[in-house]
């Protein structure tokens, strides 16, 4: 549908991110020694309204103030620094993903089964027809195998090969305004690359190379044998390599020297 839309357009710039859209249970512990988690980092987004910078710019009021009292006490411990979860909690910031603390689950079945839910959540007052607490699954477990998608199952893979006239891969890391040294040591950590040339191609046909936006993952013929190859400089930092790698054996972690996408205007 957005392809016919878009074609003929012309891109004017790029950029990719996935969003912390768990809601309130999926939140990380707020607190550890010598920091604090805000923004998306702590999960602060409500997914019902795809909103999250008011609710950024509270968490790190909040973390201001915790900062401040362990500043003048000179503790800044793991334990004097979680009252930083005591405020979340008495601020609107937990009345508000309270409210849609079971969106993101009633979505899971679909766009109009959910709406239906999300509706009867709305009705009786934020709790859903099962509880308090829909259960959830992490968004690798939603990747499904080649086995589950033989024709007839009518299933549809998550991740597919990019097709049709939408810009190529490429041409949106350019656009993105994406930088980093290219000697600089990889910061895609891949624990066992041995399993994307076996199990993965196998089983999962190496999604990899379809989720991620910038092409940073390929999967190269090499003596009769495919071989993960990975161009980290072209990284737009949307990190959904970490979240969907249905092995999980991918860790992102921050690049040297502060390279990244040069966004403007996003
Ligand atoms: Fe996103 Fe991972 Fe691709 Fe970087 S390598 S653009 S974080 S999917």
């Amino acid at each position: 549908m957005f392809v016919e839309i878009l074609d003929g357009a012309t891109l004017l710039s790029y950029g990719a991110k996935t969003i912390p859209e768990g809601g309130w249970f999926a939140m990380p512990r707020l607190y550890f020694d010598g920091g604090l988690l805000i923004g998306d980092s702590g999960g602060f987004l409500n997914a019902m309204r795809l909103k999250g910078i008011h609710l950024a710019i509270k968490s790190g009021m909040l973390a201001a103030e915790t900062i401040f009292e362990g500043l003048v006490k000179g503790d800044l411990s793991e334990a004097q620094l979680a009252t930083f979860e005591r405020r979340v909690n008495d601020s609107w910031i937990k009345d508000e993903l309270w409210k849609v603390r079971n969106f993101h689950q009633a979505m899971q079945g679909g766009l109009y089964p959910g709406l239906v839910r999300t509706g009867i959540q709305v009705a009786l007052g934020c709790r859903d027809i099962l509880g308090d607490r829909l259960e959830s699954k992490p968004g690798h477990e939603h990747v499904m195998k080649l086995s589950e998608l033989a024709p007839g199952t009518g299933k549809r893979a998550r991740f597919t090969k990019r097709e049709g006239k939408t810009f190529d891969k490429l041409t949106d890391v350019f656009q993105s305004g994406t930088m980093h040294e290219e000697d600089q040591p990889v910061h895609l950590l891949v624990a066992d690359t041995n399993i994307c040339s076996t199990r993965c191609v196998v089983e999962y046909g190496n999604p990899c190379q379809y989720f991620c936006p910038a092409q940073v993952y390929e999967m190269v013929e090499h003596d009769g044998k495919k071989e993960l190859h990975i161009a980290a400089s072209n990284c737009v930092h949307c990190k959904t390599c970490d979240i969907a790698d249905p092995y999980q054996i991918i860790t992102w972690v921050t690049p040297e020297g502060g390279g990244g996408p040069g966004y403007k205007d996003l």
